[in-house]
């Protein structure tokens, strides 16, 4: 093996598909974004398809020793398939390698993109240096990726990180998607935070949340500085979600026992949130296990490129693991 070898990684998204080529060190050596159309199964694969051959067109070497693919979704890692998703319509189960790899004589790898992006942490980010970690995403949507002995901990059916539908006893009463109440993620997730938001609103005439969601401003950004500035609703969203987060992640943290915390997703992007969960789980778990935790940190890699690092770390396992 020379350090020019390289896999192609394909971040699967429900606009746009991100396509690169990456080296064993994580150097994106070209990369491109073509469009994607998630109307139906159909042009969701024949968008990916051409996004795909998009790529290999104007790739000349080297080859690519292996494809790996984030997507959304249930996902079967040891047997390469895409089972299901509901954002991107995938209701019959692909098998990526005979749909997408034997064009190009290629294996192909996939997972969630929760898990890609962990991998992408522990191959080149903030876990690089860690053999136990825990991986916090915080955008749409709120998930973790576990990290012990150096390893992702999938689980028996890969559906292992669902932290998101941690029960908390905070807002005990809030619907999820899942179908149960008073999970993590309708109250400490970007999505679930403007949702929860308007449907306060009418009991907080007085808000000036109202005026920033008519501007299409309703955000978690807004909803903190609302916070900081005294708005009664903004201050129970924002300090639901701040003890909600802390206490499910101090649970982990007990049952775990990290070396690091490593946040990625933009719901953290302006810093409001890090400190104050930080605080919650300092001053809650175990005395044992924070005596490991050397903190919680953002990720070190560029959100613009941690999906197509990820899905390029699930390829470069399965050129791995044959060595
Ligand atoms: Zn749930």
């Amino acid at each position: 093996m020379t350090k020019a070898d390289v896999v192609v990684g394909v971040d699967v998204g429900g606009t746009k598909i991100a396509v690169g080529a990456v080296t064993r060190a994580g150097e994106i050596l070209r990369s491109e974004r073509y469009p994607m159309d998630r109307s139906t199964q159909h042009t969701s694969l024949a968008s990916i398809q051409a996004a795909l051959d998009g790529f290999m067109a104007e790739w000349s070497a080297p080859a690519p020793l292996a494809l790996g693919f984030g997507v959304v979704g249930r996902t079967d890692p040891a047997a390469g398939v895409w089972v299901r998703a509901m954002n991107i319509p995938i209701s019959a189960p692909v098998d990526m390698t005979a749909r997408f790899g034997a064009r190009y004589g290629l294996r192909a790898a996939v997972d969630n993109d929760v898990h890609a992006a962990t991998l992408a942490e522990l191959y080149w980010g903030a876990g690089r240096n860690a053999d136990d970690f825990v991986y916090l995403n915080v955008g749409t949507g709120t998930a973790a990726g576990l990290v012990t002995n150096g390893r992702l901990v999938r689980g028996a059916g890969n559906h292992a990180g669902e932290f998101g539908h941690s029960f908390t006893g905070i807002a005990p009463d809030v619907a999820c998607p899942c179908g149960r109440r008073g999970c993590l993620e309708p109250v400490a997730s970007g999505g679930g935070l403007i949702e929860r938001a308007r449907e306060l609103l009418p009991a907080y005439p007085r808000s000036p949340l109202a005026a920033a969601d008519a501007a299409a401003q309703l955000n978690a950004h807004t909803i903190f500085v609302h916070a900081d500035a005294g708005d009664p609703l903004a201050v129970r969203l924002a300090n639901d979600m701040v003890s909600a987060l802390g206490i499910a992640l101090a649970n982990l943290v007990n049952l775990l026992d990290p070396q690091t915390i490593v946040v990625g997703g933009g719901v953290w992007a302006d810093g409001w949130l890090l400190p104050r969960v930080w605080h919650i789980v300092q001053t809650t778990a175990l005395a044992g296990a924070l005596s490991d935790l050397q903190g919680m940190v953002p990720s070190s890699l560029n959100p613009d490129h941690v999906g197509l690092l990820g899905a390029a770390t699930l390829a470069w396992d399965l050129v791995n693991e044959r060595q």
